[in-house]
């Protein structure tokens, strides 16, 4: 069924960044409607203490934390609705854009921001997501929770630039960090991995997955195995970061919105504009290089501006 009359602000997506838009949106008279997606709150929901982002001095956790983002929104009149797009059609021609919930209800909106995020990608060990989810030292972000780590030794996965950027910083912080990576070689840039291999607290195990992150409420270390010789050994860690990498969720775009090789949307040069007129994109499901909550949150406010400029310069508003 579809809907009366387009909606003058759709947005999709429930992290910082669409909430911030919701804010926005809704004090400037947009009437917008979130879709929150099937992980209400985003990536921050899986995060712990929140302790960078600007305005709470004692820090906040996650979950909480977007907890106040929806209220905030909702304060203003946003309409927030937990259900999933699952399917969008944008108009080239810049008219009314449609989309579909899950559950089959059709929508149409003059203008979409999008903030569907991203997901870190995870090994997928079982002992992984129990020490995740019960807040025991597994992170998939060495910015928002390294600093838990002081002095303390740690492991990280992976072999690219996020890895190789994520254990320098961790060296900064934390007694010792042993590298994992799982061939001989790494993916990650030369000059980042020359930092690597010239940081004396980083300890390269080359050829070496992870097969278990050790500990039952906490983690207390990671059983390693060598991928050539098939060895294990064990090594002691309270800390367990992933960093192999991240997937925009941006499938239901494709084929309509311009997108890189990995899935993320481009959007033109400082601004939340798509190549689709009335579309625009914030967060992480646009943003590879800093992806934190606050910078979310900052093209979530640009996305929201830029949709109402283009709703006033068609004189819909
Ligand atoms: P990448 O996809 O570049 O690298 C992922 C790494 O994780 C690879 O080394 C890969 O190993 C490893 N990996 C994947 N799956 C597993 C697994 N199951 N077990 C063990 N290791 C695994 O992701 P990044 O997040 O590092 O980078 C994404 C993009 O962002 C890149 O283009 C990068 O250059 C860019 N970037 C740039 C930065 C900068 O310039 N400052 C900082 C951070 C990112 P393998 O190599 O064996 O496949």
């Amino acid at each position: 069924m579809a809907s009366k009359d387009p909606l003058k602000c759709l947005i999709i997506g429930s992290g910082p960044a669409g909430y911030t838009a919701a804010v926005y949106a809704s004090r400037a008279n947009l009437e917008p409607v979130l879709y929150t997606g099937h992980e209400p709150g985003g990536q921050l929901m899986i995060t712990n203490d929140v302790e960078n982002y600007p305005g709470y001095p004692d820090g906040i956790m996650g979950p909480q934390m977007m907890e106040d983002f929806r209220k905030q929104a909702e304060r203003f009149g946003t309409d927030v609705r937990n259900e999933f797009i699952s399917k969008v059609e944008f108009s080239a021609e810049g008219g009314v854009h449609k989309a579909w919930t899950e559950a089959g209800e059709e929508l149409s909106a003059h203008t979409v921001v999008i903030s569907t995020g991203a997901s870190a990608k995870w090994l997928g060990l079982e002992s992984e997501t129990r020490l995740r989810d019960n807040g025991g030292g597994v992170s998939a972000c060495a910015v928002c929770d390294g600093f838990f780590y002081r002095n303390q030794t740690v492991a990280i996965v992976g072999a690219g630039d996020t890895a190789a950027e994520e254990a320098t910083y961790l060296a900064k912080l934390c007694k010792k960090v042993h590298m994992l990576v799982r061939r001989d070689v790494m993916r990650a840039s030369k000059i980042m991995q020359d930092r690597v291999l010239k940081t004396e607290n980083i300890e390269v195990h080359w050829d070496s997955s992870a097969e278990e992150v050790l500990g039952d409420e906490g983690v207390t270390g990671v059983r390693v195995v060598n991928n050539k010789t098939g060895a294990k050994s064990e090594i002691a860690v309270t800390g367990f970061f992933v960093a192999i990498g991240h997937k925009p969720n941006t499938d239901i775009f494709k084929g309509q919105l311009d997108m890189d090789e990995t899935g993320y949307l481009i959007t033109k040069a400082d601004r939340t504009l798509t190549n689709i007129d009335g579309v625009f994109a914030s967060g992480d499901a646009q943003d590879h290089v800093y992806r934190q909550a606050v910078t979310a949150a900052g093209t979530g406010c640009m996305a929201a501006l830029d949709a109402e400029r283009y709703l006033a310069a068609k004189g819909i508003i």
